[in-house]
């Protein structure tokens, strides 16, 4: 399996502006093959090939005088760009195929100079990682690395990244083989909240981090600050890098938190189950801002590989389930609850529901019903529930659920990332 890892670099003053000049000569021949592409579109010709288009915009262009300069970088850098455009338009094709069963993705658009990031790709040929620890780029140089984590394998290509904080970071991709965590007992449904950041089925509930509202609230700070700055001048550039900085603490901040999120719930669980959400239809709704915050898909792509990496399940329930309609101790449909019901009571039995908890267990038992009964499920039912799980609400027929296994021992200080 494939995996990312980033770090840190620090290229020197000189090597900074190839670097500027390599991402606009990759930016360009991506636009030139995009509008080749769109021509020919336009003109009813059949889509051109990549061995062609990279004939036309490479090869053929630098002998152009408008594009001589692009011999003046390295070309490996220009070939993964183009690499880059056809991934972009297999996944629009693949989405309005509707062989996508991801976010909806759109034709591959222009790219700006202006954009907030800036990458290049280099493969094997384009890099080598020096004894001395120096990461040597073709036509660039040797460029410092802060090593804060060790490379597992060796990286089959890696992606030079220039973020909007002015911030060089090298993100590996590695081959690694999956390692597989000793089996548990455990599943857990989780109830992605708006009020609270997730809700467990064990009873457990994950809150919205609090220093993350602090750098927020900092960034928000240097947000207004910008706006007062007169247009042009030098102290709104200073103000603009400040907020692109205060940005950059907010995403990674948030980025290792979900990591540390992410990992326990894997390391405790053996299948982890999860709903469907709409979240990019949500976040053009006006749920958009604590939607985009809770970065619930980022929340669910690291769930998925750390389950991918450590041997789980996740289970996605389809978003047509009615989870929070309802009752997770009797089964009864009670109907749809507008998103400000936060308890509600189910009108066969009598429970009084946590709208969360009971969401969560509802998501947890179609999950598992879903995973047994799916060819080549697992073949030893592991039905459990935590320990942890105990009843918070009123009345809930707990003891109608096996109780078997406890949370096995054995996961925890297991070395993970
Ligand atoms: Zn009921």
């Amino acid at each position: 399996m494939h995996l990312r890892y980033s770090y840190r670099i620090y290229p020197t003053a000189s090597q900074r502006p190839v670097l500027a000049r390599t991402f606009g000569c990759a930016r360009v021949v991506f636009n030139d093959a995009l509008a080749a592409r769109k021509e020919a579109r336009k003109g009813g010709l059949p889509y051109p090939r990549s061995t062609d288009l990279q004939k036309l915009v490479i090869t053929e262009a630098k002998k152009t005088a408008e594009r001589a300069w692009l011999a003046s970088v390295g070309v490996d850098p220009l070939i993964q760009s183009l690499r880059d455009l056809d991934t972009a338009y297999r996944n629009f094709f693949e989405s309005v195929s509707g062989r996508r069963a991801d976010r909806p993705v759109g034709l591959p658009r222009f790219k700006s100079k202006r954009d907030a990031r800036q990458s290049l790709r280099f493969t094997r040929n384009g890099f080598r990682i020096r004894s001395n620890g120096k990461l040597y780029l073709a036509k660039i140089g040797d460029v410092r690395v802060k090593w804060s984590r060790a490379l597992p394998a060796d990286p089959s290509s890696v992606t030079v990244v220039l973020d909007a904080a002015g911030r060089y970071h090298a993100s590996f991709v590695v081959d690694v083989e999956p390692d597989h965590l000793p089996e548990v007992d455990a599943e857990i449904g989780i109830d992605l909240g708006l009020t609270t950041y997730a809700v467990l089925s064990d009873g457990s509930v994950i809150h919205n981090p609090r220093f993350l509202r602090k750098a927020e609230k900092k960034l928000k700070a240097a947000q207004r600050e910008l706006a007062r700055k007169a247009k042009g001048s030098k102290n709104r550039a200073k103000a603009r890098r400040k907020v692109a900085k205060a940005h950059a603490k907010v995403a990674d901040t948030r980025r290792d938190w979900l990591h540390k999120q992410a990992i326990g719930i894997i390391r405790e669980n053996q299948a982890v189950y999860l709903e469907d959400l709409n979240v990019h239809g949500l976040g053009r709704g006006r749920l958009a801002k604590s939607v985009h915050d809770a970065g619930w898909s980022a929340f669910r792509r690291l769930l998925e590989e750390k389950a991918a990496r450590y041997g789980r399940h996740i289970g996605i329930v389809p978003r047509a389930y009615p989870s929070s309609q309802l009752c997770s101790a009797c089964g009864h449909r009670d109907g749809p609850k507008p998103l400000a019901v936060r308890e509600w009571a189910c009108s066969a039995c009598g429970v009084l529901h946590d709208r969360d908890l009971n969401a969560a267990r509802n998501i947890l038992a179609a999950g598992r019903a879903d995973r047994l009964n799916a060819p080549g499920g697992p073949a030893r039912p592991g039905v459990a529930i935590p320990r942890r799980a105990r009843p918070v609400e009123r009345g809930t027929h707990l003891g109608d659920l096996p109780r078997t296994g406890v949370r096995a021992a054995g996961a925890g200080g297991i070395p993970v990332l």
